[in-house]
């Protein structure tokens, strides 16, 4: 059996990252045909815009797609490709594990976390427009059907993976509409799942809190921004974003990609630390079943940390990114 999966590249040290990533994948046996499109920076000269609807094609058809991470310009220029994979697609559910990795240095020990947050409304919504020159609006849209299909996947989630708590994060002491709709569907959806306890968290009393002991939370639930935020600070307690790997889920596909940005700080520059992605590919075996395959690839990825001889710089080592590729990949077919 082989799966297609679309392949995008991306921008920075997506290329280097993506092809270590798939490196290692091959290395577990498992058949992939991948069918390489573009998006980001990297397609705007030869398609004139960021997502190709090819692009979107290949991954409606495929239903599985590997990305890397695209380039989205701070303050005007091209809308984010991210957003638009996730509302187009509608993969509303954003997945992002964060476990404590053996041999990486770190001030927190044990954490072992999951972020589920809501992709596709929110503040990314797009709606921003000028009133009057000087003001500026931005819309935040919460919908009852997108805050009560995300809460039914985190609980989903924690009964199928033998998670115990689900803690709601929000801001409803001051937007009292919108936050306090969105608490009012995960109340709702808490009730039909009694073996999972739920309780609720302030956004910057969770913050202070994650600081502080992280290990005090199970699962988090977020809306858009809170998540996205939440999940970066959450990808400092395992060593950084080289770590931490993610998954953008819908009814109709799925989407594996790292936390971290295109870094154009270190691209091209055999650098960057491709286990984020390589984690994401773990989880895409796991989406496609080959749970025998995810867990080779996992338990190879934490005996390269355990050994710690071969590390990127961000986790203090020399090694470069297709070092630590082979290295993986060894352990994998090892
Ligand atoms: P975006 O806005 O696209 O999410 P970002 O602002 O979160 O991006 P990143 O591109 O993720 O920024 O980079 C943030 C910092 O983390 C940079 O200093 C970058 O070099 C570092 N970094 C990100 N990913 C990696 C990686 N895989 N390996 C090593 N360092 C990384």
């Amino acid at each position: 059996m082989s799966y297609t999966v679309t392949l995008i590249p991306g921008d920075g040290i997506g290329p280097e990252v993506m092809a270590a990533a798939v490196r290692v994948l091959s290395a577990t046996g498992v058949a992939f045909e991948w069918e390489t499109e573009p998006a980001g920076i990297a397609a705007i000269g030869e398609h004139g815009v960021p997502l190709p609807p090819r692009t979107l094609e290949s991954v409606r058809r495929n239903k599985v797609a590997f990305k890397g991470p695209t380039e989205t310009p701070v303050a005007g220029g091209h809308r984010s490709v991210n957003v638009e994979l996730r509302k187009k697609l509608d993969l509303y559910a954003n997945l992002r594990p964060v476990e404590t990795l053996p041999g990486v240095k770190s001030r927190y020990t044990d954490v072992d976390l999951i972020v589920v947050r809501e992709n596709t409304e929110d503040l990314y919504s797009g709606l921003e427009h000028v009133v009057v020159p000087g003001v500026v609006e931005s819309i935040k849209i919460i919908t009852e059907r997108a805050s009560t299909r995300i809460a039914l996947f985190a609980f989903e989630y924690a009964r199928t993976h033998g998670r115990k708590r689900v803690t709601s994060v929000h801001k409803a002491n001051i937007m009292k509409l919108s936050d306090g709709l969105f608490l009012d569907c995960c109340r709702t959806v808490a009730k039909q799942y009694p073996e999972v306890k739920y309780d609720e968290i302030i956004v910057d009393n969770c913050c202070m809190q994650l600081v502080l002991d992280p290990t005090r939370f199970d699962m988090l639930l977020l809306e858009n921004l809170y998540g996205d935020i939440v999940s970066d600070l959450c990808a400092g307690f395992i060593g950084g974003l080289g770590m931490a790997p993610g998954a953008n889920i819908g009814e109709h596909g799925a989407l594996f990609e790292a936390v971290h940005g295109s870094a154009p700080d270190i691209a091209g520059k055999n650098l960057a630390n491709p286990m984020a992605v390589i984690l994401s590919g773990a989880m895409m075996l796991d989406h496609l079943k080959e749970h025998a395959a995810a867990d080779r690839v996992r338990h190879a990825v934490h005996t390269v940390l355990r050994e710690g001889t071969k590390l990127t710089r961000d986790l203090g080592g020399t090694a470069g990114t297709t070092e630590i590729a082979e290295a993986i990949a060894a352990k994998v077919t090892g």
